[in-house]
């Protein structure tokens, strides 16, 4: 590598780059190297090199990462293809930049000076998980952060997606220096400043961002500020979630004669409504039309062309259709499409690989992390939103007792499971306290039968063979033993009707 040094070349030109003109630089590259999108990059002249040119000229230079830049120097990349890329940048051509973060194996994060240990959600706000740590896959590797920013007027910026970080190309400045990376919205104004040195915590150094009219900043000293409160030298330790501010956006039911009353929405549900679990088999709320409603019956989302969108507009996800006329909300993936991670509930992970589907739940997103606590905030919004006049033809209750009888296909059931192979516990093998309807085929083929004819307090083994195409490729094909214990019968009250 070419040691750098502060002394001019033969025409006198100094190594030193006038930030107008690193700028512009930044700005052709699409702010990461022009080859692959990192965004720890060096200000390089492509043609003439450095020693031969007489002057800083944006337009012959580029920004090239340490390992682009000695593939060219090494000749394994010719000038070329840099022109080539120079002219077609990786990072405007993908719309992201992009850089593999890799911190403490500890969990740990920083707000400036206050500390944020062994804390799964650091922050979340309007019902969003905004920032979150999950543990590694293998033991001291680095803990995995996540989190989500947003400029000072509410745009989506940036976020660190299990420690890469991704910023979209928009109209604010990134750059990575050091152990560094900055995002400037305009000029003289941070937005972001991340320190990311290996095998220590994240710092976030500074921010200034906005999400639903929450403002939330990291100052100069350190100090952590939102809601009118400062945090400044504070430890948070061990819980679930540390901050958690603002409702979950939500509006009144309303059609063109006006706002629905509660009684009629509640009757509405109960008759036309479909309802929504979680993926682990939790009522959390209705369908009704084209909205989504709470147990508050108030709106918290909207379903329109197979897509699910909060009140406010953001993309949450898809309604998918589960036995009869159950519904979850789900995305396909653990991020969206512009890299933004999901947060993903531990029962969830707990489960993922014995799932019958590899769907991620995001109804915690408008109906809470604790599905069955009672709201008591009052509405604030005044919005309207339309409610057309369709409505399904299931007439169901939902109503489900207790019982002691044997096990039958219907039954709403909680049961505790651990799997082994060849004796061994696998990952995503074991929950306590699981939700599952007997027959839905929630869980992998053969397990809803297994549990046929037992009882409340039953323990028992059952084997099961996955499948061959299963989605967990660990799993193709193997032979499970389950271990499961059943803590909870109950019946449909329409089961007993029949
Ligand atoms: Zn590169």
């Amino acid at each position: 590598m070419t040691v750098q040094t502060n002394s001019p070349n033969k025409h006198g030109l100094k190594r030193y780059i006038e930030e107008s003109i690193r700028k512009q630089i930044r700005e052709d590259a699409g702010y990461g190297c022009v080859v692959c999108g990192t965004l720890f990059c060096d200000y390089e002249h492509i043609e003439p090199e450095f020693h031969n040119a007489e002057q800083h000229d944006p337009t012959k230079m580029t920004l090239l990462c340490e390992s682009c830049h000695g593939k060219v120097t090494g000749k394994r990349k010719s000038k070329r293809r840099v022109w080539v890329a120079k002219a077609d940048p990786y990072c405007k051509k993908n719309n992201v930049i992009r850089e593999e973060v890799e911190p403490s194996a500890l969990p740990i994060v920083q707000f400036g000076t206050n500390h944020f240990n062994d804390i799964e959600i650091l922050l979340s706000l309007h019902g969003k998980p905004l920032a979150w740590l999950e543990p590694p896959t293998q033991k001291g590797e680095p803990f995995l952060v996540n989190a989500i920013f947003y400029d000072n007027k509410g745009k989506y910026v940036a976020s660190l997606n299990r420690n890469q970080f991704t910023s979209v190309l928009g109209t604010h400045d990134v750059w990575g220096k050091g152990t560094r990376i900055e995002i400037r919205p305009q000029k003289g104004v941070v937005g972001l400043t991340l320190n990311i040195e290996g095998d220590k915590p994240v710092i976030i150094e500074r921010i200034s961002m906005n999400y639903l009219g929450n403002q939330l900043k990291v100052n100069k000293k350190g100090e952590f500020k939102f809601g009118g409160i400062t945090f400044n030298q504070t430890q948070m330790i061990s819980s679930h979630t540390a901050i958690h501010m603002g409702d979950i956006p939500h509006i009144p039911l309303r059609d063109s004669l006006g706002q629905w009353k509660t009684l009629t929405i509640a009757y509405n549900t109960a008759k036309y409504g479909h309802q929504v679990y979680t993926i682990n088999g939790s009522k959390c709320g209705w369908v009704l039309g084209n909205c989504l409603i709470n147990k508050d019956y108030r709106v918290v989302a909207i379903h329109q062309n197979g897509v699910t969108s909060t009140i406010t507009g953001e993309f949450l996800g898809t309604l998918v259709e589960h036995q009869n006329g159950q519904f979850l909300l789900v995305h396909t993936s653990y991020e969206y499409d512009n890299y933004e991670p999901i947060w993903v509930s531990s029962l969830d992970k707990a489960t993922k690989n014995i799932r019958a589907d590899a769907f991620v739940d995001v109804t915690h997103r408008i109906f809470g992390m604790n599905t069955f606590r009672k709201k008591t905030d009052t509405p604030k919004s005044t919005e309207t939103v339309q409610f057309p006049k369709q409505h399904s033809i299931a007439s169901r209750t939902s109503s489900y007792h207790k019982t002691n009888d044997k096990i039958s296909i219907g039954d709403r059931i909680n049961i505790d499971f651990q799997g082994r192979i060849d004796d061994v516990a696998f990952d995503g093998g074991k929950a306590e306290n699981f939700t599952i309807i007997v027959g839905e085929g929630r869980i992998i083929p053969g397990f809803d039968d297994g549990l046929l004819g037992k009882k409340t307090g039953d323990k028992f083994d059952i084997e099961i063979a996955f499948p061959d195409d299963y989605h967990a490729n660990a799993l193709k094909g193997k032979i499970a033993i389950f271990s499961i214990l059943i803590n909870k019968t109950e019946r449909h009250a329409e089961s007993e009707l029949v």
